[in-house]
């Protein structure tokens, strides 16, 4: 029986590496909703929605249905990748300008309405892994199985460094960990859907875990 999976945790715990290995382990459909709200980032970024550093809200969310966000599978990549207005924006919400100011802007309820109401959507697709930070509080709730991943700051910062460095992009150690810990406090302060451990999530904290050990010990838990 094909059942919804859903993966919450803070920033740069592996999420999305251990999403895309169990969907494609089961023949699920993964989605990132991460990239979701970095996509409306990157939106409010071009769109003079954020400027001078500040992000003007009412601007964004009256610019809200001017958003469309897809996902398509690329076969190459073995994933799907998020489309801005039908353009492919996989590559361009990976900075560290889109990931300072996804937080302030995923805090905006009116934001999160609109996405989770298109997760919801996928969701009526069953085998689906979905990664994010309400994933099992408010968008599947019933979900079969919940995972809650924990690691170390510094084993997430030290991820998300090479993460970046592999890009191409030149920063920090320190600014990556300013970041992750940023967003961390950000996420889990919120008014609005916080981060915190769904009811009936099994926690699994991989700072001493390999991919494969996540992954078989998820896998486990979905077949049984
Ligand atoms: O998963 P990722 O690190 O790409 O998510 C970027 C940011 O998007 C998070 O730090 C959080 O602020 C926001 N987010 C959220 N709810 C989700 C997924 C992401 O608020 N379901």
């Amino acid at each position: 029986k094909k059942i919804v999976i859903a993966i919450d945790g803070f920033s740069s715990t592996g999420k999305s590496t251990i999403a895309k290995k169990l969907a494609k382990a089961l023949n699920y459909i993964y989605v990132d909703t991460g990239a979701m709200y970095r996509a409306v980032t990157y939106f409010a970024l071009n769109s003079g929605c954020i400027k001078d550093g500040l992000l003007d809200s009412k601007r964004l969310i009256n610019a809200l249905p001017k958003i469309h966000i897809e996902f398509k599978y690329n076969e190459l990549l073995g994933f799907a990748e998020v489309y801005l207005n039908g353009a492919n924006i996989e590559e361009q919400i990976r900075t560290l300008e889109v990931s300072q100011y996804v937080s302030p802007v995923a805090t905006l309820s009116q934001v999160r309405k609109k996405l989770v109401q298109q997760q919801q959507l996928m969701g009526e697709h069953k085998g689906i892994v979905m990664d994010g930070r309400d994933i099992g509080t408010v968008v599947f709730p019933d979900a079969e199985l919940k995972i809650f991943m924990t690691a170390s700051s510094e084993t997430r910062a030290t991820r998300r460094y090479k993460e970046l460095l592999e890009r191409g992009q030149n920063l920090s150690y320190e600014e990556v960990l300013e970041n992750v810990t940023t967003r961390d406090h950000i996420d889990s302060t919120r008014k609005d859907s916080p981060l915190i451990k769904a009811d009936g999530a099994i926690e699994i904290d991989n700072s001493n875990l390999t991919i494969e050990e996540q992954l078989q010990t998820i896998l486990a838990l979905a077949k049984s």
